[in-house]
This record gives structure tokens, C-alpha cells and sequence, in this order.
């Protein structure tokens, strides 16, 4: 089955004026062919979900839910506890949403799910072809509720909301998700990006992760939805002001209790689309100059116009909100009514809102929380989240960013004697009123009580340690940020070429690991030398994981062709059931002690891999000798000639085996040994000649020069030039009478570092 997201043209729920601009989907669909595809255990999920399903669809006690679920009541039955990830970039940024803009999302969620939205007299009753319809009737009330936590994992007072300074803001995806998590069976996560990463040509609202996933141990740190900023909430950086509200939300809240698409199926009317038969099957048209969807001003908008399919057996039809009637098995009846526009579930265009869940969809939901969301709902949990205690004041939670240059510093890496200012991020209740910083070992200042410190040194290299304690009326919190920021020395290596059989930390090479993987030093499965270092991989914990290592500086001023090189082995993992790894290692440069790096290579999917997918069925790939090993090269102009040039070798896991790198070498600060004619331009002009010449070469750097002339026996007969010249244009005179020199051949030989160039001359 292909999902028509995946064509890229289909348009958002909810409000989008103008079709041809600002084109956004659900990306739920991709993501989970994409989950599929990673984890065969998924398939089974689902498929196991499915029949659960419909066993449950052909039950009695489905009928009696049913029955139950079209009356409205006060109370909920379901209070799902709710936390906010809220992911930006610099501070200050539009990004980082107002508490109030959240507010305005649950409440926007609790509207749709208690069925109390404004725009429920939008919802339409008529007939198609003489078969009456009633969506009014078939909307229903959800009875769930969500709540912000006000107690965090630990047990302590919280507004339920994390704000996450983050390289990454605008690069939302699973990896993302994992960088700030809490626990997915006793919350529901929601994290809030810029935007949402899911392929080229994609602008992605939000996605979701269906409740089936649960227990998988892929999915453990990734239940949840993420939501791009301007669909969350209606007020702030959601469309301010517009009317009807955004539901993306909702949306990717019926996702991750387990509802589908009505367009599931895709390309069939005929099908059972999203398993539930009370939303009209709908056919998605995905010739891309078309609008795919509905528009709000065309009532009868119809894509399956026969929708005609055989009934089974407990299939409840609707008149009224009390009455239904079981239709008997196998009968086939004429079923038209016109796409159902009002769901949430569904996309359509202009500028209308989704506003119901139909009765099937909610007794769908109520399945999937009993099967798979219990421990959530269970009166122990919204206890211990305090969803149920009265609102409180919270003393704020301790964080902040750094900047240099008024750039947000993402990477927390700066030279010695760089000026670093601090910016306050504390969240969690009313903003904080005193501040005390301690910039940690080697700063200066040491401490500060403003609110954002500015124009902090460090005087020497090394892991820093910040601390920060901030009050509000609520009371303090002191947090300890262990190795927050790295500082390294602006002093770079200046030897002409390194070469390192493997990296250390004692030769300044900084790695980057996590709690689940860290780099480690390995005398088995080794390119040359002594050991390397390896990365082990299959682990589905690590999959959208970035690892790294950092190289100390180097000083390539004045070099000729700078470059980096390695050797590397790795295994696509097929265990996880593709042939194909999607892992990805990215070779970069920074010049300001890393905090700001540039991409000099990326390899990636067969390129990356150095042995045969068959190969890599081995959980634990070691390679046996070196035709399993590929070089890395980078070297040129891509490569600055700066004075304080490191390197990092970034890592994306996505699920492969391991990873072995070994062999390093950079250079070379002179780099003059293999030069040859064209490399230094050389000419001589004129030749023949009679009595003088000119001998010209640019030079790439400054080196140490010769200039001598031979004769055909190899004997010198004259010294031109000896000393050092810059880097650029030269020239220098051959003249043959100073020398006595007659008739004949002779070959004038440069000498330029450790390079010799020979050009032959004729005297006539
Ligand atoms: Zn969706």
C-alpha cells in the first residue's frame, strides 16, 4: 500500500487559504512505511492490532460501548497526563512558545475530544443520491481529557512543559525526540519544532506514532507526537487570531490512540480504509496539478460516489444519537455519502476547521487506551503526574544557552580567551528574579548574579562545569550542568603532517558518545598499527543517534593542498530486515574551536558500508583485513587554510553494525614533496633562446626556493636562485653569458620544499 503523503502534493487539515502556497501534510503515514520497514516486529504489531480490532468490532460489548459513547457526560473517562518539549534554537526566539500558547493547544485538544468546539454547527446532514447522511449524528464525545503534568518523572512540581535549546529545532524527527523524553507510559509527549524533517519536498505539520508501537523497543523513547510550532496552539506562532482553530493536534492525537486516515486504503472505494465504518471511504486523486481534497465551500464534495461494500454482520448504522440498527451479513447496500470533511482525521482544503470524531473512531480510541495506554490512565499515574492536584506554583528549572557574537554557540565548544555571554532559559513557573552563576574552573569572572552574564573567559582549556541557581516566588533550584561547555586551546599543532595510528584523548581528541554507545579503543578489527577505535552498533536504542569524534587543531596556514584522511570500516545491519543502510558519516571542519562546524563530505547508504550486506548478518562485524576497510579522503580548497583547523567525524546511526576508524592522518603545513610543473604554473619564455630567459612558477606557499641549471651529464652550472620566497607569482632571470655557457640542451631544476621540477631549455 503506497500513501499518497508520500507524493508530496497533498494539503493540510484544517486551514491553509491558498492551496499552491504553503502546502503541508501529516507525515504519520511515512514514518511508519519507514518504522515498517526498519522493524519486521512492527508489521506484526499492527497486524496483531488489526485483529484485535475487528474481533472487537463483531463483539457485543463493541455494540454496548457504542451504545454508552454517544452520551455526553461531565466527566471524562480517560485523563491523559501531557508534557510539552518545546525545541528552539538561539534564546529569545519566536520558537520557544509562550506557556499561554500551550494552554491554548490543550485546550483546543480538550474541545475536540470532549466535543465542545464552537464550529460543531458546521457539520452537515443531507443525502447523496437519495441516501441520507447525518454527520451531526455520527460525531460523538470522546470523554478524554489531557492535562499539562504538574509532577515530573522525579516527582517534582512542574508546569508540564520542557523548553530544549537545540542545534536541531527546525530539524524535528525521531533523534530529536529522544533528546528530551519522558517517560512514554505515564505521558504523553508532545514535542514542538520549527519543522519537521521527513524527505525533500515535504513541508510536514506533524506526525505521530500509533499505539500499537507500544512495548516495542524501538519506540519506547519516540512515543508520542511532534508538531511543527505554527500548528500548535492558536495563538502566538500558530496563525494568530485565525478563525476556525488548527486541529493538527487533534489529528496527531487520533493517530496515537490508534485512528487511521479515512483515506487509509488509498485509490479503493471498496476498501474498509481506516477500519472503521462510520467515516465515509474516501478516494485521494494524487494528480498533483489537482487539488487532492475537499473545499469547505463544496458540500457534496463525493469521491467514492458508489461506495458501495458488503456489510458484515455487526456493522452499526446510525440515525439517530440512541438508535441504530444492526445490518445482517453479506448484505450489500448502497452506502453514498459525501466525503466526511468535518473529521479530524481527514484533510481538506480551505479555510475551514475539522471538528468531529464519529462514534466508531471514539470506541476505536477507548480500545487502544485499554489495550495499550493503561498504565497512562491508571488513577496511580494521574496521581503521580498530579494531574489531579490543583494547580500550584513551581520554583523554576535551571537552564541556559551560550553566545558568542550574538550567535546562538549549539555546539557549547569555544577557544581559550573566547567572550562567551550566558543567557538565562530557566522555565517551569513564573520567571526567575535572582540568578547565581558559577561559571565553573578557569573562568573569569567566576560567579555573577545578573540575569544574562556577559563577556566570561576561560583561561584554559578543559570540560567546564556551570551551576546556576534560580528563585522565583515559588522557591530555588540549584542545577549542576556537568562538562556544559568545552573549551579548547586556540593553540593548533603545527607540525608539517600528523598521522595517528588511532585517536586518544590524550593526544586532544575529543568523543562524543551516549548512554547507550561510547566510543571505544580496539586491538581487534584494526586497519594497520596498534588499535583503533570502534562504535558498536545493533542497537535499535542508537537508531537517529548522532556519535562524533573531534580531532585537536591543526595549523594549515600556508599549505599547499591541506587534507584529511582515514580508513574506516562498516556493515549495514540486515537483521533489521533492510539490505540497504540508511546510517551516515559526515566529515566537518571548524575553525573557531567548534562552535560552528562545516560539512566537507557526507557518505552514506552503499557508498558507506565496506563489506557485503551478506556479511553483515554478524551481530558484532569485525573486519579481517584491510580489503574490508575504505579510505576517506578530503583534501583541497574545501579545507581552509586557517590557523586553527579541526575536523569532526560525525556519526548517524540509523540502525547499522559497528563502526571502525583507524589510520588518521592530516596535513601538512608545508606539503611542497610531490609538486610537479603545472602545479606551480611554470614557464620559460622564450625557449630556445639566445641569451636571456625568464623563468616563472607560482608558488601555493611560501617555501624555501632553488633554482639551478644542469647540464646534460647532470653536472651544475648555475645557481639562479636560493632562499625563501612568499607564496605567489615569481620570476627570475636566466642569463647563459653570465654563466659561459654555450650552445645546447639544459635543464633548469627547481627545488621547492621537498619537490624537484625539471624543465628542459635549448641555448641557440
Ligand atoms: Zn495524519
Amino acid at each position: 500500500m503506497i500513501k499518497r503523503i508520500l507524493l508530496g502534493t497533498s494539503v493540510l487539515l484544517s486551514t491553509f487559504g491558498v492551496y499552491a502556497q504553503n502546502v503541508k501534510v501529516c507525515g504519520t503515514d511515512q514514518h511508519h512505511e519507514e518504522q515498517k520497514a526498519l522493524n519486521p516486529d512492527l508489521k506484526a504489531a499492527e497486524a496483531q492490532a488489526m485483529a484485535v480490532w475487528n474481533a472487537y468490532k463483531h463483539s457485543d460489548e463493541y455494540r454496548i460501548a457504542l451504545g454508552k459513547s454517544q452520551k455526553k457526560s461531565a466527566a471524562p473517562k480517560y485523563i491523559i497526563p501531557v508534557v510539552v518539549h518545546v525545541f528552539f534554537g538561539s534564546a529569545g526566539s519566536s520558537d520557544n512558545i509562550s506557556e499561554a500558547q500551550i494552554q491554548s493547544e490543550i485546550a483546543t485538544l480538550n474541545k475536540s475530544f470532549r466535543n465542545l468546539n464552537s464550529d460543531t454547527v458546521n457539520r452537515r446532514t443531507g443525502d447523496i443520491n437519495g441516501v441520507p447522511f447525518d454527520f451531526k449524528q455520527t460525531a460523538g464525545d470522546a470523554e478524554i481529557e489531557f492535562r499539562l503534568a504538574r509532577k515530573d518523572p522525579n516527582g517534582n512540581c512542574t508546569n508540564g512543559i520542557v523548553r530544549i535549546q537545540s542545534a536541531n529545532f527546525a530539524d524535528g524527527n525521531d533523534n530529536l525526540k529522544k533528546t528530551s523524553v519522558w517517560d512514554t507510559k505515564r505521558y504523553f509527549n508532545m514535542w514542538v519544532v520549527n519543522s519537521i524533517n521527513k524527505g525533500p519536498g515535504l513541508a510536514v505539520a506533524g506526525y505521530a506514532q500509533f499505539p500499537f508501537y507500544a512495548g516495542g523497543a524501538w519506540s519506547a523513547l519516540t512515543d508520542g507526537v511532534m508538531v511543527i510550532n505554527r500548528e500548535f496552539g492558536n495563538i502566538g506562532t500558530s496563525n494568530p487570531g485565525q478563525t476556525p482553530n488548527v486541529t493538527t493536534t487533534s489529528h496527531e492525537a487520533g493517530h496515537w490512540l490508534g485512528l487511521y486516515h479515512p483515506f487509509q486504503a488509498q485509490d479503493s472505494c471498496e476498501s474498509e480504509n481506516d477500519g472503521v465504518d462510520d467515516t465515509p471511504p474516501t478516494f485521494f486523486d494524487p494528480t498533483p496539478t489537482e487539488p487532492l481534497r475537499n473545499r469547505c465551500n463544496n458540500p457534496t464534495f463525493n469521491t467514492c460516489s458508489n461506495d458501495k461494500y458488503a456489510i458484515t454482520i455487526s456493522d452499526t448504522i446510525y440515525t439517530n444519537d440512541t438508535a441504530y440498527t444492526i445490518v445482517k451479513r453479506d448484505s450489500l447496500i448502497a452506502w453514498d455519502r459525501p466525503d466526511m470533511q468535518e473529521n479530524f482525521m481527514d484533510y481538506f482544503i480551505g479555510n475551514c476547521a475539522s471538528n468531529m470524531f464519529t462514534k466508531q473512531q471514539i470506541a476505536r480510541m477507548h480500545k487502544c487506551i485499554e489495550l495499550y495506554r493503561r498504565q497512562m490512565i491508571s488513577q496511580e499515574n494521574l496521581i503521580s503526574t498530579g494531574v489531579l492536584d490543583p494547580v500550584s506554583a513551581c520554583a523554576p528549572t535551571p537552564a541556559f544557552g551560550i553566545t558568542v557574537n550574538n550567535l546562538a554557540a549549539y555546539e557549547r565548544q569555544a577557544c581559550v580567551g573566547t567572550a562567551i555571554n550566558f543567557v538565562d532559559l530557566s522555565y517551569n513557573g513564573t520567571a526567575g528574579t535572582a540568578f547565581e552563576w558559577n561559571f565553573g574552573e578557569g573562568a573569569n569572572p567566576q560567579t555573577s548574579t545578573a540575569k544574562n552574564p556577559t563577556g566570561v573567559l576561560y583561561t584554559n582549556a578543559g570540560n567546564k562545569t556551570i551551576t546556576l541557581k534560580v528563585t522565583n516566588a515559588a522557591g530555588s533550584t540549584t542545577k549542576v550542568f556537568e562538562n556544559a561547555l568545552v573549551i579548547a586551546a586556540s593553540e593548533a599543532l603545527n607540525n608539517s603532517a600528523f598521522n595517528y595510528d588511532y585517536p586518544t584523548v590524550t593526544d586532544g581528541w575529543i568523543f562524543k558518545g551516549d548512554a547507550i554507545r561510547q566510543w571505544e579503543e580496539t586491538s581487534n578489527g584494526v586497519y594497520s598499527g596498534y588499535k583503533g577505535i570502534k562504535l558498536r552498533g545493533n542497537s535499535n536504542a542508537m537508531t537517529g543517534t548522532a556519535y562524533s569524534i573531534v580531532s585537536p587543531s591543526f595549523n594549515f596556514e600556508g599549505t599547499t593542498n591541506p587534507y584529511i584522511k582515514f580508513n574506516y570500516a562498516f556493515a549495514p545491519n540486515i537483521t533489521t530486515g533492510t539490505t540497504t543502510s540508511s546510517d551516515q558519516m559526515v566529515v566537518q571542519y571548524s575553525v573557531n574551536c567548534g562552535l560552528y562546524w562545516s560539512n566537507l563530505k557526507t557518505v552514506s547508504g552503499a557508498v558507506l558500508q565496506t563489506v557485503p550486506s551478506a556479511l553483515s548478518s554478524l551481530v558484532n562485524f569485525v573486519p579481517v583485513n584491510q580489503t574490508q576497510w575504505k579510505e576517506v579522503l578530503v583534501s583541497g580548497a574545501t579545507i581552509p587554510k586557517s590557523a586553527n583547523v579541526r575536523f569532526r567525524i560525525n556519526f548517524f546511526n540509523e540502525g547499522g553494525n559497528n563502526l571502525y576508524i583507524d589510520n588518521l592522518s592530516f596535513g601538512k603545513n608545508v606539503g611542497m614533496d610531490d609538486l610537479n610543473a603545472n602545479d606551480i604554473s611554470l614557464t620559460v619564455y622564450p625557449n630556445p633562446f639566445t641569451t636571456t630567459t625568464q623563468i616563472g612558477y607560482n608558488l601555493p606557499a611560501a617555501a624555501q626556493t632553488t633554482v639551478e641549471v644542469y647540464d646534460l651529464i647532470g653536472k651544475k652550472v648555475a645557481d639562479l636562485f636560493n632562499g625563501k620566497q612568499s607564496e605567489g607569482i615569481q620570476q627570475v632571470t636566466f642569463d647563459r653569458t653570465a654563466f659561459g655557457l654555450t650552445n645546447g640542451m639544459y635543464f633548469v631544476k627547481i627545488k621547492v620544499g621537498e619537490s624537484v621540477i625539471t624543465q628542459k631549455v635549448l641555448v641557440n
